[in-house]
């Protein structure tokens, strides 16, 4: 990956300034901060190019962080995950994966120095005391009864918290800041609560955890963070970040806190606890549906880390919150297959054509340039005899205004073949057509007398006898809705028809295609070979169509 990856932009600016004063930091250390609940989705994907990518613009670091401070949801199975989606992103963590968790110790001793200074109490209320003690925006909160309690009693009732003899929700312990605070965070929050639950990774030695916004603070701190990214909703958490940082006496330069605005896609579900409802009632196959968008789902897909990385350098970062048309990614992942997928002809939706003046039991081998876009791929030969299928909709009986394809009496080119001209058709009992029956210019194909002869259509086809039945599966966008509303029931908004299966019939090269390899399908789209295929059936995804919608839109301005 180059430097130049990344394109200007807020962060660097502060970053750039901050390094021009070299008395604040002499490295970039970034982070990537996960909670292993779920797994990683497009929108991570975008943290992921940020902070590992202004680690290699600057020469720094990026560290991947489990942020595991709520045992209740987490697992390691996401923790598995979560590294295999970082890597195939193409970034390294080198030595640098940590815990949260490795913390534990480390907070915990920091917090008793915290009531030592009597910047913090156990505070006895109920949840809904608690609750109407905090105020409101326009009205400063009451300060609890328990926040005058001496620090001898407050380190008391702390170990005893930790050494279990309470239960879940009885007692907390709150920073003692400001209950008339404007900034609702900043009214003595919680730091730590009593959880009686077994850690993925600690077991069952703690039955304090730290809260969220207390950890990270100092997780940074610890790790030597300079730079801590996170996402908008997070702007009015920065103050007790620094709060933090300085309460615990964390060394200088200490790690500062930065915004941006997280990505929100049309057309796309980007919020975990949603997307594990989808796997959780089984209307996705499971988390790395190739519907999904998270980062299993595309590889899966066959989206490309490439295609991926381009995406979220185009997107950019910026401070206010936006929509991104879905249409962009799919027209990233077109640009990048576009020079590296071999072209094969598959035919979806399979029509019976036969050539009735050429030779029964014939069989001649055409050549096809593999991708016209990279020569240096090479050619194929493609089988070509008397039956074969043609897309069902390359054929109308009674053709529309501007059809170019196959009518009666009506000539098409197939591609790397023959001009043929339709003769007749053949019915089925119900009136549907099942045949075609057309004739071929023998000297139509290159290097023939009529090679050059020109017709408005060309169809891509298959020999019916050489030809492999496959699965392709084709999908829509999982969501109707454009925008996801947090009011809105997604469920009812889910696209019902966001997936439907054909059985297609494929050129024969197909048949020494591997899981994860990529095609185009002439006209069709680009396709991905599914982890679904055995020896007995090859299971193929579209990736997406051809008709690019996002560069449509850009051209027309
Ligand atoms: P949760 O609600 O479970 O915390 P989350 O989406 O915030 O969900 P995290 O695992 O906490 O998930 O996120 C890891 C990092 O990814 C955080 O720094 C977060 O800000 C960032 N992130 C999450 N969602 C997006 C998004 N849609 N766009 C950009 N960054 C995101
Ligand atoms: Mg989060």
């Amino acid at each position: 990956m180059s430097e130049e990856r990344i394109s200007s932009n807020f962060i660097q600016a502060i970053i750039d300034e901050d390094l021009k004063n070299d008395s604040v930091y002499k490295e970039i250390h970034t982070r990537f901060p996960p909670e292993p609940n779920g797994y990683l989705h497009i929108g991570h994907a975008k943290s992921i190019c940020l902070n590992f990518g202004l680690a290699l613009k600057y020469g720094g670091k990026c560290n991947l962080r489990f942020d595991d401070t709520n045992p209740t949801k987490e697992d390691v199975e996401y923790v598995e995950s979560i590294k295999q989606d970082v890597e195939w992103l193409g970034f390294t963590w080198d030595d640098r994966m940590f815990y949260a968790s490795n913390y534990f110790g480390k907070i915990y001793e920091l917090t008793l120095d915290l009531i030592r200074e009597g910047k913090a109490f156990v505070c006895d209320l109920t949840a809904d005391e608690m609750r109407e003690y905090r105020g409101t925006l326009t009205e400063p909160g009451k300060e609890s009864p328990y926040r005058n309690r001496s620090v001898e009693e407050n380190l008391d009732l702390f170990e005893r918290m930790k050494n279990g003899e309470f239960p879940n929700g009885s007692r907390v312990l709150r920073a003692k800041i400001d209950m008339a605070s404007p900034n609702m965070n900043m009214r003595d929050p919680v730091i730590y609560r009593i959880s009686h639950t077994t850690h993925h990774r600690t077991g069952d030695e703690w039955c304090i955890y730290p809260m969220y916004d207390y950890a990270h603070p100092l997780s940074d701190a610890l790790e030597g963070i300079t730079h801590s990214i996170c996402t908008l909703e997070f702007e009015d958490h920065r103050a007790l970040y620094d709060w933090t940082l300085e309460a615990c006496h964390m060394p200088k330069p200490q790690p500062k806190q930065i915004e941006f605005a997280r990505l929100n896609m049309t057309n796309l579900i980007m919020s975990k606890r949603k997307l594990r409802r989808l796997v959780e009632e089984g209307y996705v196959s499971g988390w790395d549906d190739p519907r999904m968008p998270t980062i299993s789902g595309i590889r899966r897909r066959g989206y490309t880390p490439e295609a991926v990385r381009d995406f979220c350098e185009r997107i950019g970062v910026a401070k206010a919150n936006s929509l991104v048309d879905s249409a962009l990614l799919d027209h990233c992942i077109r640009e990048d297959l576009n020079s590296k997928a071999a072209r094969v002809m598959t035919v979806l939706r399979p029509l019976k054509l036969v050539i009735d003046n050429y030779p029964e039991g014939q069989v001649e081998y055409l050549t096809a340039e593999n991708n016209p876009e990279s020569p240096e791929m090479g050619e194929r030969q493609v089988a070509f005899s008397r039956e074969l299928y043609i897309e069902q909709d390359d054929f109308m009986e009674e053709p529309v205004k501007k059809f170019f394809r196959l009518a009666p009496e009506k000539e098409v080119r197939l591609k790397h073949a023959y001009i043929i001209k339709c003769e007749s058709i053949v019915k089925d009992e119900d009136g549907n057509i099942v045949e075609v029956h057309c004739t071929y210019d023998p000297e139509s194909k290159t290097g023939g007398a009529n090679a050059g002869r020109k017709v408005k259509g060309t169809l891509h086809w298959v020999s019916a006898q050489h030809a492999v039945p496959v699965e392709v599966r084709l999908y829509d966008y999982l969501m109707l809705g454009e925008q996801e509303n947090e009011a809105d029931d997604f469920i009812a908004k889910l696209n019902p028809n966001s997936l439907e299966v054909l059985t297609s019939m494929a050129e024969a090269s197909i048949k020494d295609a591997k899981i994860g390899d990529k095609f185009q399908f002439l006209r069709q789209g680009y396709f991905c070979i599914d982890q679904d295929t055995t020896a007995d059936k090859i299971v193929i995804n579209r990736i997406v169509g051809l008709r690019d919608s996002w560069a449509k839109q850009q051209k027309k301005g």
